[in-house]
């Protein structure tokens, strides 16, 4: 889940940054309420296997590159992901990872929505079990157990409006990660990669600055490893007995409160569904219900403000667009989009673990018959 308000870490522990512009965006985007815070007998078989794990990974590529064509690069080097048509991703799976239920809604849900529309099967893991609440006036005050029933509840709902096929929560203590045993969190991560089967992953970056929460941090250090060692043939390879397989995540998303910007998504297709997930966290905020409560505030003065509509929902919906969705906004802007969202991407092959896959395609130009 997301921090408290203030947090597109969370609203709780994050701050203003006047001289910091992605974190302004940040700022803007959570609204001004939340401001407030590796012999032949041995080599031939790699080969061979290598060979054909290149050939399956290139035809991969391929369709990546189809669907990356349409895309001209915005300034800075960093990569515009337009919309693509149909479902090129079919077949694919998508795991979006949050430490709690606000983080996917309020950095990367139209991101998750855009690559479920495009294809991909979805599955949302929430790492902790929100049981801190959040901000004070952002979501629905309660005791410790009413915000971990309520977090539950509304992350079930984010799932859904996401268009997730599943979801998994690991229940680790809110704000408590820290101290963790990163093993068994990697362990656990690596299961799910190779139960799922896993190609990409959306999560929190662990390489980013300025981050205070070590539920995000200590996520994002498990997914990185994760990643990479579910695709070992022993790494846990007891799983393998279970019926498993070795699976290495090839591409990566990773938000943050003050992003290595490499590619920027456009979400316009997907703003309602990203709308749709913030007013699903009517526990945690900063979306919920704010809306309709500011609506019922105004109609107690004889007051009321055009932009709330004359129900309910509306009034949610139109004040998480207005004033939750300003830093995609401003963010699309920029590139020329209506709405967008930030990511450090790892492209696929670009981990560097993994052999260098000009080997496998100098063997396929050169190779010759003895
Ligand atoms: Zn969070």
């Amino acid at each position: 889940m997301f921090p408290p308000t203030g947090d597109p870490l969370c609203r709780f522990c994050d701050r203003p940054r006047e001289t910091d512009q992605f974190a302004d965006q940040e700022a803007t985007d959570r609204g001004d309420a939340a401001k407030t815070h590796g012999a032949a007998g041995i080599i031939e078989p790699m080969l061979r296997r290598n060979f054909l794990g290149s050939l399956a990974a290139g035809a991969a590529m391929a369709r990546l590159a189809r669907t990356e064509q349409q895309a001209p690069s915005a300034a800075g080097g960093v990569f515009l992901e337009r919309p693509a048509d149909g479902q090129p991703h079919r077949g694919k799976v998508l795991l979006a990872l949050q430490a709690h239920s606000d983080d996917i809604p309020l950095f990367a849900a139209g991101t998750v929505a855009k690559l479920i529309d495009e294809g991909y099967t979805g599955y949302l893991v929430r790492a902790t079990n929100d049981d801190m609440g959040d901000a004070p006036g952002l979501g629905t005050p309660g005791t410790i157990a009413e915000n971990a029933l309520g977090n539950e509840r509304d992350n079930n709902e984010v799932a859904r409006a996401l268009g997730c096929k599943g979801h998994f929560d690991l229940n680790y203590s809110n704000h408590r990660m820290a101290d963790i045993s990163l093993n068994e969190l990697i362990c656990r991560l690596v299961l799910l990669i190779r139960v799922l089967k896993v190609d990409t992953v959306v999560c929190w970056d662990p390489w980013a600055h300025d981050e205070e929460n070590p539920d995000h941090y200590m996520l994002a250090r498990g997914v990185e490893a994760a990643c990479w060692m579910a695709g070992r043939a022993h790494d846990y390879e007891e799983q393998f007995a279970a019926g498993l397989a070795p699976k290495a995540v090839a591409d990566k998303y990773y938000f943050a409160r003050r992003p290595e910007i490499t590619r920027v998504v456009d979400i316009s297709r997907q703003i309602d569904k990203k709308v749709e997930a913030n007013r699903a966290n009517t526990s945690k905020g900063p979306g919920g219900r704010l809306g309709s409560r500011l609506r019922a505030e105004l109609a107690k003065r004889n007051q009321r403000l055009p932009l709330l509509g004359d129900d309910d929902a509306t009034a949610d919906r139109n004040y998480i667009k207005e004033f939750d969705m300003s830093r995609s906004r401003e963010l699309g802007k920029q590139y020329g989009v209506e709405y967008a969202e930030a990511f450090h991407y790892v492209a696929p092959g670009a981990a560097g673990a993994d052999r260098d896959p000009r080997v496998d395609s100098y063997v396929k130009d050169h190779v010759v018959a003895k």
